[in-house]
């Protein structure tokens, strides 16, 4: 079934703000501003990323998200580097194992999260609530 944007976002959002450090112990929203979170700002392109790949092969929905998202990021350099990211303050790479749960939960598959590398050479990193 082809989901539109609109609900892979939501399936995201879900996912990750339930679970994010940021949130409020009301459960709202808690950065004093929320274009802070790369992930709210560009869900989007997050969606459009897992939208626009058909495979079996997780790491091909990694490679998609760091290549349309993290390069209209404005926190990335221009050589690719990211210090959000180095400071694990980015909750795009910081949940990207629960954006996996979302990405299989759009696709209805099940991917070999073994096979995964963060992309760009950057290693996948636990949210700091996952624990597995
Ligand atoms: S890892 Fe960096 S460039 Fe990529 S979305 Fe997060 S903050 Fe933006």
């Amino acid at each position: 079934m082809e989901r539109s944007l609109a609900e892979i976002e939501l399936i995201v959002r879900n996912r990750i703000c339930n679970v994010c450090t940021s949130r409020t112990v009301d459960g709202e929203f808690g950065l004093e501003n929320p274009t802070s979170c790369a992930l709210f700002r560009l869900f989007p392109q997050v969606a459009h990323a897992i939208q626009s790949v058909r495979s079996d092969d997780i790491q091909q929905y990694v490679d998609a998200i760091r290549r349309q998202v993290c390069t209209v990021c404005s926190d990335q350099a221009p050589d690719g580097a990211c210090e959000t990211r180095q400071q694990v303050q980015c909750a795009l790479d910081a949940y990207l194992l629960l954006v996996v749960d979302a990405i299989e939960e759009v696709t209805g598959k099940t991917f070999d999260r073994n096979k995964m590398s963060g992309g760009a050479g950057a290693p996948v990193r636990l949210g700091p609530q996952i624990s597995f």
